[in-house]
């Protein structure tokens, strides 16, 4: 297949799911992770829930980079903004609408007068910094590997252009080590959750390579089939997986080959090594601190290291009273567990991260309003108690 409406063949997707309920064992139950947001999203978007058998689940994972950064870590970038006026702090879109510590976003913070830009790149902010020499710029890095290697360059072309008013704030983020977290939860722990296999990340594996998750198969026997985003790659993957658990068999295998190879991108991987170096723990929002699972940049480049340049100091703060997301990106609960679902927290007015995010499971969830129906008569039956409550 070539062009992307073959990988959305509604004939095709039937045909797989007929093969999914032939083989889906009746006496089994499957749970399948998807890591990767981007694979909640197809999945909400093209209703493949309904194509699937009921004893198939698919949970939810953390792979969305805006939400599993810990509110701590925001309101780092809040605080630098605030106490400098000197910076001017270019940031993605979806990390400005965010609610740090007493809901307040870097949004607000811009409406209090502190300079918050949105940039679509690096490159973005590298331009500010060069049209405003006299202020400081700081680009706020997120990301999981894919995002890394620009960063890289943008550091790299810093230094080329002798740009000594630019720097990063970094808090890119590890794949392998999520998933080793989540699999090393004490199966007896509250926080346990069972995972059969995991759907694998693509464009995170387009630059690590599939080799990167051979410990999910060597040592904790759990398969993973790197899938593409287009509903017949995730129709296929889920059917891969099937069959790799009905045969009692565990290994990574790679159904988007059209653009991951087992070893990954070599370049990019030399320049993320150049630039960065590994922390020795970092916190997650929903996973707590798991060691080796995030970068810093490197003494060699720590003139470019915001951290460094502006002595910021993390401090754990705690998200939104009643907001699930810690459990939901843990995958222990789906954001239809969460009271404020729809009722108080919406994409126009976020309560936690996972409803901000393209990637975030909540804002799929009440995007595609596959739950909706649920949602609002939750909330009339919400509104209802309150007014007896007034009544009585
Ligand atoms: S619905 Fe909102 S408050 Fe609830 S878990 Fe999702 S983001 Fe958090």
């Amino acid at each position: 297949m070539k062009y992307v409406d073959e990988f959305r063949d509604g004939e095709r997707a039937r045909g797989l799911a007929a093969a999914l309920r032939q083989e889906a064992q009746p006496g089994r139950h499957y749970r399948l992770m998807e890591f990767c947001g981007g694979h909640t999203h197809a999945v909400f978007r093209y209703g493949i829930p309904d194509l699937l058998p009921d004893n198939i689940e698919l949970v939810h994972g953390p792979g969305c980079p805006v939400c599993v950064l810990p509110t701590g870590r925001l309101d780092m970038a809040m605080r630098l903004v605030l106490d400098h006026p000197e910076v001017i702090l270019a940031s993605y879109g979806d990390m400005l609408r965010v609610p740090g510590s007493e809901r307040r976003s870097l949004l607000q913070a811009r409406a209090d007068g502190a300079d918050v830009r949105m940039v679509y790149s690096i490159s973005d902010a590298l331009e500010l910094a060069r049209t405003n020499p006299q202020r400081q710029v700081v680009f706020f890095g997120i990301g999981f590997e894919t995002t890394t290697p620009p960063t890289a360059l943008g550091i790299l072309e810093a230094r080329r252009s002798a740009l000594d008013n630019f720097s990063v704030f970094c808090n890119h983020v590890l794949t392998p080590a999520a998933m080793q977290a989540i699999l090393n939860v004490d199966p007896a722990s509250e926080e346990s959750v069972e995972i059969d296999g995991f759907i694998g990340p693509s464009h995170v594996s387009v630059v690590i390579g599939s080799d990167s998750y051979a410990f999910c198969a060597g040592q904790y026997h759990k398969p993973v089939v790197i899938a593409g985003f287009e509903p017949l790659d995730v129709l296929q993957s889920i059917l891969m997986l099937v069959r790799q658990l009905n045969e009692g068999r565990a290994e990574i295998e790679n159904q988007y080959t059209r653009a991951v190879t087992s070893q990954g991108n070599a370049k990019a991987q030399q320049v993320v090594q150049e630039v960065f170096t590994l922390r020795p723990t970092f916190e997650w929002r929903g996973l707590g601190q798991i060691p080796t699972s995030a970068l810093a940049i490197s003494d060699d480049y720590a003139i470019f290291d915001a951290e460094k340049r502006f002595a910021m100091r993390y401090v754990p703060a705690a998200g939104t009273k009643g907001c699930e997301c810690p459990a939901v990106l843990r995958g222990a609960k789906k954001p239809i567990d969460c009271k404020l679902f729809a009722t108080a927290c919406s994409p126009e007015s976020p309560l936690g991260s996972c409803m901000v995010s393209d990637e975030g499971a909540c804002a799929a969830y009440f995007t595609y309003g596959r739950f909706r129906e649920d949602a609002l008569q939750r909330q009339s039956q919400q509104r209802a108690a309150v007014k007896a409550r007034r009544q009585a």
